[in-house]
This record gives structure tokens, sequence and C-alpha cells, in this order.
């Protein structure tokens, strides 16, 4: 059974391939969301490789980073943006939240505010 996530009250798959089964991914990108298809697409980490001291550090990171990007979409923030320049495309601030989150997440719940 493919493993979802739920958006905003929607579903997003989420599929892990490797390069040569997904064009898009590959030395530019180790993974990419579709809001079209509502699915999220990770490298599948044996085929990606890696050399950071831990990569399941690494890939729990890209799977946050494209959760950001799924909420934006959802949202209707992305589609609004002005064009790519604009914020909610900006990969710098994406994956702010991406690294982040779960600090804020935490601190909510420490203070009792979900
Ligand atoms: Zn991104």
């Amino acid at each position: 059974m493919a493993k979802t996530v739920t958006i905003m009250g929607t579903k997003y798959r989420i599929e892990y391939k490797t390069a040569a089964q997904d064009s898009i991914l590959g030395t530019d990108a180790d993974a990419y969301c579709d809001w079209t298809e509502r699915r999220i697409v990770l490298r599948d980490p044996k085929d990606a490789g890696g050399n950071l001291g831990n990569m399941d550090v690494y890939w729990k990171n890209t799977l946050r980073h494209e959760i950001v990007h799924a909420f934006l979409y959802e949202c209707g923030l992305a589609e609004n943006a002005n064009g790519t320049d604009a914020w909610p495309k900006n990969e710098e601030m994406v994956d702010w939240i991406a690294f982040i989150g779960p600090k804020i997440y935490a601190a909510w719940a420490e203070a009792d505010a979900l």
C-alpha cells in the first residue's frame, strides 16, 4: 500500500523512484512535489547514494521540504506568487521551514498551542 500524507485534508502519495524511472530526478533534484497529481516523489536513497554522515537525516529533511511545498500549493500561495522569485517558491524559505518545522512543532506542543 502506498504511503500517503494528508495536506490540509488532501492526500498526497509519497513515491520513491530511481533516476532511471523518473526523468525529473537526477543530479539536479532528489525530490519534487507534483500538486497536479497530489504526489511527492523522492529519489530512492539506494539509487541516490550520498556521502553525508547521516543520510537518513537528509532524506527526512528532504521529505519535510516537499511537504512544505505541498502545503504552499494546497493553501493557494504558490500559485498567487507573482512569479518564481516570489517567497512561496523561494528554496531558501522552503528549506528553512523544513529545517525548523520540527522545532516549531515542539514549541507549539510545549506551549499547548496545538
Ligand atoms: Zn523545493
